[in-house]
C-alpha cells in the first residue's frame, strides 16, 4: 500500500473523523492511491482499539532486525540493477549465493561488515562513485597510476600485490584475478581452507582500511607497513577463534586481555546489556592506546 505522494499524516488515527470515529473518506482518498482507498474504507474501524506500529515487510507485521535486513538487500539489488542501464541483468552466482554466510565468518563483525559492502560492491572506490554521477576523483590513491576499481584496488594495485606475497597468499590473488565480480570473487574464497581465508579477510579488511587513510591524506602507503598491521590482526582473530573454539559454552568468543595494543594503534573494548523486564540498558567502552 503506498501513499500517493508526501503527507503529514504518521498515525491510522488521524484519517479518521473525530466525532463519528470512522473513516474521513475525502481525507483516505486524498492520502491513497484509488486502489488502496476501497480497501481502507471497506475497513471497519473499532473506534477503542490503539494505534501500534505495524511492519508490513514481516508476515505478523512485527518488525525484526532480520526482516530489515532482508529489505536493505533486496533494495540494494534493485538500485545496482538500475545502476547498470535497468537491465535487470542477474550476474552469474546471483540466485544461488548465500548471503547468510556472510554472517557465519569467524570473524568480527566489523570484518563481516566490510564483506557484505564488498560483496555489494558498495565500497566507496573511485570508480563505483563515478558511477553515481558523482565527479571523482579515479584515479587509485594507492600507486597514483590506474583507475581504482574494486579489481584493481584488492588485486593489482603495486602495494596490495605486496601484501598478498608477504602473506604467503600470490596463488590465491592470481587466481582471484580471474573472478568477474565480487560475487564470484568472494565464492572463490569460501572455497579456501579456514585458516587461509581467515587470511584473505583481514588483508582485504586491512587494505581497505590503509586505503581510506591514504585517502584522506592522512598517510602514504607502505606494503611492508600494511603487511605487520595484518598479520597483527590475523593474529588477534586466530587467538578469538582458539578462545571461542575452547571455551566449551558456544558462546561468543571471549577475549583475554593481552596488554597494551601496538603504538599507533587504539584497542577499544566495549559491551552493553539490556533487560526484557524494565526495557532499561546501558553501555560501555573502554578506549587504550600505547602513548610513549
Ligand atoms: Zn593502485
Amino acid at each position: 500500500m503506498n501513499r500517493r505522494g508526501p503527507s503529514l499524516l504518521t498515525r491510522v488515527s488521524e484519517l479518521l473523523d473525530p466525532v463519528t470515529r470512522t473513516w474521513d473518506e475525502d481525507l483516505v482518498k486524498d492520502t491513497f492511491w484509488e486502489q488502496d482507498t476501497n480497501t481502507i474504507l471497506s475497513l471497519s474501524m473499532d473506534a477503542d482499539l490503539d494505534d501500534w506500529p505495524a511492519w508490513h515487510f514481516d508476515a505478523k507485521g512485527a518488525f525484526s532486525v532480520r526482516s530489515a535486513y532482508k529489505v536493505a538487500v533486496r533494495k540494494r539489488e534493485h538500485d545496482n540493477a538500475k545502476d547498470v542501464g535497468g537491465s535487470g541483468v542477474v550476474e552469474e552466482g546471483e540466485t544461488n549465493f548465500d548471503w547468510r554466510r556472510i554472517w557465519r565468518l569467524e570473524v568480527p563483525n566489523k570484518v563481516r561488515m566490510f564483506v557484505w559492502r564488498f560483496v555489494h560492491n558498495n565500497l566507496a572506490v573511485g570508480k563505483n562513485i563515478a558511477r553515481r554521477g558523482v565527479k571523482w576523483e579515479t584515479i587509485c590513491p594507492m600507486c597514483n597510476r590506474l583507475d581504482e576499481d574494486g579489481g584493481h584496488l584488492f588485486l593489482k594495485c603495486k602495494a596490495v600485490k605486496e601484501c598478498w606475497r608477504l602473506t604467503n597468499l600470490e596463488d590465491v590473488r592470481v587466481r582471484l584475478t580471474n573472478c568477474r565480480t565480487s560475487k564470484e570473487t568472494i565464492t572463490e574464497i569460501w572455497r579456501l581452507e579456514a585458516d587461509t581465508q581467515l587470511k584473505v579477510w583481514v588483508l582485504l579488511w586491512r587494505w581497505w582500511s590503509a586505503r581510506n587513510k591514504v585517502n584522506a591524506r592522512e598517510r602514504t602507503a607502505y606494503g611492508a607497513e600494511i603487511y605487520s598491521d595484518i598479520i597483527y590482526y590475523i593474529n588477534e582473530f586466530s587467538k578469538l577463534k582458539k578462545a571461542a573454539g575452547t571455551g566449551g559454552g558456544g558462546g561468543g568468543a571471549v577475549a583475554k586481555w593481552e596488554g597494551p595494543p601496538p603504538e599507533d594503534m587504539y584497542k577499544i573494548n566495549i559491551d552493553a546489556s539490556y533487560s526484557d523486564r524494565t526495557h532499561a540498558g546501558g553501555w560501555g567502552f573502554v578506549a587504550r592506546v600505547e602513548t610513549s
